[in-house]
């Protein structure tokens, strides 16, 4: 398979022209070369590891492509992020199923996070008679440089700290989220809810009360867009008993004690903000400045692909900019390395998005 010893793989998925286009009578200005993982757009042609598009590819084949292997990793310890990258609209939350009321809908589509949950717990279920399970989700976003918590019992369900624009407010006097690594490099967040969940029912309990209570900003592109990124964290703690007193050849050489062995992995599943340039957005003011911080983030992000990707600055050991934005030291210890890594470059169709669609194109070409 092409591109195996990269750490990052990229896909493009192209939706469709949705209603908003078609009344405004855009043309479809992107094509799939037949047969190949090749976009082409205006004079412009990009090779990517898979392309999904508009045509009808089945959301399955997009997850066992993109996100299985990675639900694999998870079990042998592999730490793993999946990123969903593109201009609002573009299909960000549609591709990884992580909107509101998503999950229980009764079209065709099942996102990627619904997905992986299904499969993590069917392959828990044929294990656990031999290992012993504990998983554990957190749900957080990066807003303004400042990390919230999706989950936070304080603030879900309690509508007199949801303003109308559905953004949790601010609890008084709770210290902010912090971003900690420990000396062996494992990154944490301290002060974030971490709940376990011991059925694929809680935790999808878990995304829905998370994709509530994010917070958006409307403006003028869509009400729903998002400027923050957030972050669907599933971590797998494995206690295997492993009894060496069988005659199985994995457990051959030794004789009569039991031995324990633990493996810890997580899954960062992202749904990154809007990769737009603020001037489009008609943002001023505050908005703006939200704008400049997210760029900071997607821009770090890009250049620490981009140096991850790179084989020959990777030999050199050269240095990784994970600390140029939030976004990039939270993921640190599941960006490179022995860990896996999945973006999925969302575009749209049509003609009127084109320029920030070849700015997505070329964003996710770097990757590679
Ligand atoms: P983003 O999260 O990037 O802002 P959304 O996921 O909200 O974008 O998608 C914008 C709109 O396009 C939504 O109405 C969504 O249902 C629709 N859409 C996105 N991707 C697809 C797709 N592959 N097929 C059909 N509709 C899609
Ligand atoms: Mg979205």
């Amino acid at each position: 398979m092409e591109s195996d010893d990269c750490s990052v793989k990229v896909a493009v998925h192209i939706r469709p022209l949705i209603g908003d286009e078609r009344l405004q009578g855009c043309k479809d200005c992107v094509t799939v070369v037949s047969g190949k993982p090749q976009v082409q757009i205006g004079s412009h042609s990009f090779t990517f590891d898979h392309v999904y598009g508009s045509r009808g590819s089945p959301s399955t084949e997009m997850y066992e492509q993109s996100a299985a292997p990675l639900v694999d990793g998870l079990f042998q310890g592999y730490n793993a992020t999946v990123l969903a990258y593109g201009q609002t609209g573009s299909g960000k939350t549609y591709t990884m199923g992580t909107g509101c009321g998503d999950n229980n809908s009764s079209s065709s589509h099942t996102g990627i996070v619904p997905q992986v949950m299904n499969a993590l717990f069917t392959k828990i279920e044929t294990l656990n008679d031999h290992i012993e399970f504990q998983i554990h989700v957190s749900f957080i976003e990066i807003h303004k440089e400042e990390v919230q918590d999706l989950l936070d019992p304080s603030t879900i369900n309690r509508s007199d700290t949801t303003s109308s624009n559905g953004k949790v407010a601010h609890v008084p006097g709770k210290p902010p989220i912090q971003i900690r690594e420990s000396s062996n490099g494992v990154i944490t967040l301290a002060g974030s809810t971490e709940v376990t969940v011991s059925s694929l029912k809680e935790m999808a309990a878990c995304l829905e009360q998370g994709s509530v209570s994010r917070a958006t900003g409307s403006t003028n592109m869509n009400n729903q867009s998002s400027r923050s990124h957030a972050i669907f964290t599933i971590s797998v703690e494995q206690m295997r008993k492993i009894n060496n007193n069988t005659d199985s050849p994995e457990n051959g050489a030794y004789n009569g004690s039991l031995k324990e062995e633990y493996l810890c992995a997580k899954l960062h599943l992202v749904d990154l903000a809007g990769s737009e340039r603020a001037k489009r957005t008609g943002s001023d003011g505050m908005r703006f400045k939200e704008g400049v911080h997210i760029n900071k983030g997607l821009l770090a992000l890009g250049n620490v692909i981009s140096a991850l990707g790179d084989e020959k600055k990777r030999k050199d050991g050269a240095h990784v900019p994970y600390r140029d934005s939030k976004l990039t030291r939270l993921l640190q210890d599941s960006l490179g390395g022995n860990s896996r890594t999945v973006m999925i470059a969302c575009i749209s169709p049509a003609d009127i998005n084109a320029e920030e669609t070849l700015n997505t194109l070329k964003y996710a070409n770097r990757a590679r």
